[in-house]
């Protein structure tokens, strides 16, 4: 990620803040496995997962609407997985057997971040082009009245490309806004990944 480099100034205004690129954030996979809804603010959803095996599972939330405000943090990279049965750690429901079940997980959460910015037009937006990222900075660079907020833009993150059934799927992948994909995930069969090698198996 490139990032300007801005040094540290005391008394600098806070709209001269430089704006954050988050390049990973598995939204997604935290909405479908833990029910987590990221217009809450980080200490809503401490709250709510208080008494409940979330925290000591997936570690406390540390990521919300509220706090990406207060960190102006415009963009997020906003990751499709699923886990590959061979890795399936206790808790995980996002989990696929074969390259068919991949698919549709990995789809379905096109479908999800899709709801989550119809809902929320005024706390997410998708980015797939160019003018549509523009369209957020430019909100960013502009104040709003208090209690308001930017919308923090999601650009789509594949990661571990399984989900892909076959290369002649990418143009149909590109038009549902898919703008990034990382072909490993521990291995898959399209690229070696941590601690295994390209594989064919699944
Ligand atoms: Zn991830």
């Amino acid at each position: 990620m490139a990032t300007k480099s801005v040094s540290p100034q005391v008394g600098r205004s806070f709209m001269n803040m430089p704006l954050i690129i988050d390049s990973h954030q598995d939204l997604a996979w935290n909405m479908l496995t833990y029910g987590r809804d990221y217009t809450r603010s980080v200490q809503e959803t401490r709250r709510l997962e208080a008494g409940t095996t979330t925290p000591e599972r997936n570690g406390d939330s540390i990521v919300g609407w509220p706090e990406y405000q207060r960190g102006q943090v415009a963009v997020v990279f906003a990751t499709l997985y699923a886990t590959p049965a061979r890795k399936k750690e206790m808790g995980d429901t996002v989990v696929y057997a074969d390259y068919e079940t991949a698919h549709r997980l990995y789809r379905n959460q096109i479908d999800l971040y899709r709801k989550l910015v119809d809902t929320h037009p005024d706390k997410f937006n998708l980015i797939s082009s160019t003018k549509e990222l523009n369209a957020v900075i430019e909100h960013w660079s502009k104040p709003v009245p208090d209690g308001e907020g930017h919308p923090v833009g999601l650009i789509y993150l594949m990661e571990g490309a399984e989900g892909i059934r076959s290369p002649h799927e990418l143009a149909e992948w590109y038009d549902l806004g898919l703008r990034i994909i990382g072909l490993a995930w521990a291995g898959t069969r399209y690229c070696g990944g941590t601690q295994r090698a390209r594989s064919l198996d699944g």
